[in-house]
C-alpha cells in the first residue's frame, strides 16, 4: 500500500484554508494510502512560541485532526517532537542542503521579513526538517496547500542527491496539491494567503470561531469591482470567495456561476456565512467531545507505529552515512 505523510503546525489557530488545502484531502485520501498525520511542533519552534500556549495547541490541533474525520484505527496520527528521528535525520538532510537553496525558499523570506529580533537559523532550515519528516516514513504522496510546493521540490531534490550520493535509500515523494482550494486568500487582503501566524483576525475563518464572528467576517469581506459574480483571476477576491462556496458544498464551478447569477454581493456573502456556520458547527461539538485521557492514548500509540517506520529508515541512512555505533555497525 503506497503512503502519505502531511502535518500542520500547532501555530495560531486553524483556519479554513488549512481545513480546504490539506485536512479535507487527507480525509479522503486517508483510506487508499497507508497515512501518517502529524503535528510539527518543531516546525511550530522556528519562530517564538510561549511554551505553554504551544503545548495546548498542539493537543488541540489533534482534536481538529479528529474531529475533521482523521480515523486513528486507520491513520497513524502523532506529535513530532515525541519521535526524535525527525531532529537526527534533519540534521543529516541540512549537512545535505545548500545555503543558496534554503534562502531562495518564498517561505523563508516571508517570515524572516517578519522577525524583529533577528531571524533564527531553524526558520532557514525548515524545509530541511519538512524533507525529514516526509523522507522517514518513505512517503509517496504528500497532501499539502500550493504554499508548500516549493518544500516539496526541495524534499526531492535532498532524497535525490541523497540516494546519488550513498546509494538507494529514500523513495522520492510526489505532492498532493488539490485542484480547487490549494491557496486560500484572505478575507481582508485578497492578495495574501489565510495563514494561522498572521495577525489577520478579520480576514481569516478560524474553525473555532463562533456562528457571529463567521458572519461578521463574511459580510466585511473585501469584494472587487464591478458586480458579476465568476471565476477570475483578475477579481481575485470573489474568486476566492467562489471557491471557498464551491468546496463547501461540492458543486462544480459552473453550477457555481449559475446559481449567483443576477444575484450581488450580499447574497453570496450571506449564503456563503451560511455554509460555514452549518459546517463549523458539527466539526466543534466533535472536538470538543475528546477527553485528555483518549487523547494520550490515542497519541502514544501513533508514537510508537511512527518511530517503527522512522527508525527503520533512519538507520539505513546512518548506515550508508558511515555513521557506525560502538561496536563498528551502525545501529
Ligand atoms: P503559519 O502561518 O504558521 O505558517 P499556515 O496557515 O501557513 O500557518 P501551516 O501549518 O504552515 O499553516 O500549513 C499547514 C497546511 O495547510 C499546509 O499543507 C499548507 O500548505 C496548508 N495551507 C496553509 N495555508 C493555506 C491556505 N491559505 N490555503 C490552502 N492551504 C493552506
Ligand atoms: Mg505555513
Amino acid at each position: 500500500m503506497k503512503r502519505i505523510f502531511s502535518g500542520v503546525q500547532p501555530t495560531g489557530n486553524f483556519h479554513l484554508g488549512n481545513y480546504i488545502g490539506a485536512l479535507r484531502n487527507w480525509v479522503s485520501l486517508q483510506h487508499e494510502y497507508e497515512s501518517l498525520f502529524c503535528i510539527v511542533n518543531l516546525h511550530a519552534i522556528t519562530v517564538p512560541q510561549d511554551p505553554r500556549v504551544l503545548a495546548q495547541k498542539t493537543r488541540d490541533l489533534a482534536r481538529v485532526y479528529l474531529a475533521a474525520g482523521i480515523d486513528p484505527e486507520v491513520s497513524i496520527i502523532f506529535i513530532q517532537s515525541d519521535v526524535p528521528e525527525h531532529a537526527e535525520l534533519a540534521w543529516v538532510l541540512t549537512c545535505l542542503a545548500r545555503i543558496s537553496e534554503l534562502e531562495r525558499m518564498t517561505q523563508f523570506k516571508d517570515k524572516a521579513a517578519k522577525q524583529r529580533e533577528g531571524v533564527g537559523a531553524g526558520l532557514l532550515n525548515y524545509p530541511t526538517l519538512m524533507a525529514a519528516d516526509i523522507l522517514l516514513y518513505q512517503t509517496d504522496l504528500v497532501p499539502v496547500g500550493q504554499d508548500q510546493k516549493q518544500h516539496l521540490e526541495l524534499t526531492r531534490d535532498l532524497a535525490e542527491r541523497f540516494n546519488r550520493d550513498y546509494g538507494e535509500t529514500f523513495r522520492v515523494p510526489d505532492p498532493f496539491i488539490p485542484k480547487v482550494g490549494a491557496r486560500v486568500q484572505s478575507l481582508s487582503d485578497p492578495l495574501r494567503k489565510m495563514s494561522k501566524s498572521d495577525d489577520d483576525a478579520v480576514g481569516s475563518i478560524f474553525l473555532l470561531d463562533d456562528a457571529d464572528a463567521v458572519r461578521r467576517k463574511f459580510k466585511r469581506a473585501v469584494t472587487d469591482s464591478g458586480t458579476e459574480i465568476r471565476f477570475d483571476e483578475s477579481r481575485p477576491a470573489i474568486t476566492n470567495l467562489l471557491t471557498i462556496y464551491q468546496v463547501l458544498t461540492g458543486r462544480e464551478a459552473r453550477e457555481v456561476e449559475q446559481h449567483f447569477e443576477g444575484k450581488g454581493y450580499a447574497q453570496l456573502k450571506s449564503e456563503l456565512a451560511d455554509l460555514a456556520v452549518e459546517f463549523l458547527r458539527p466539526l466543534q461539538e466533535r472536538a470538543r467531545g475528546y477527553s485528555d485521557e483518549e487523547l494520550d492514548r490515542l497519541l502514544d500509540a501513533g508514537r510508537e507505529r511512527a518511530q517503527q517506520i522512522a527508525r527503520a529508515t533512519l538507520d539505513e541512512a546512518k548506515r550508508r552515512l558511515g555513521l557506525v555505533g560502538a561496536r563498528g555497525r551502525a545501529r
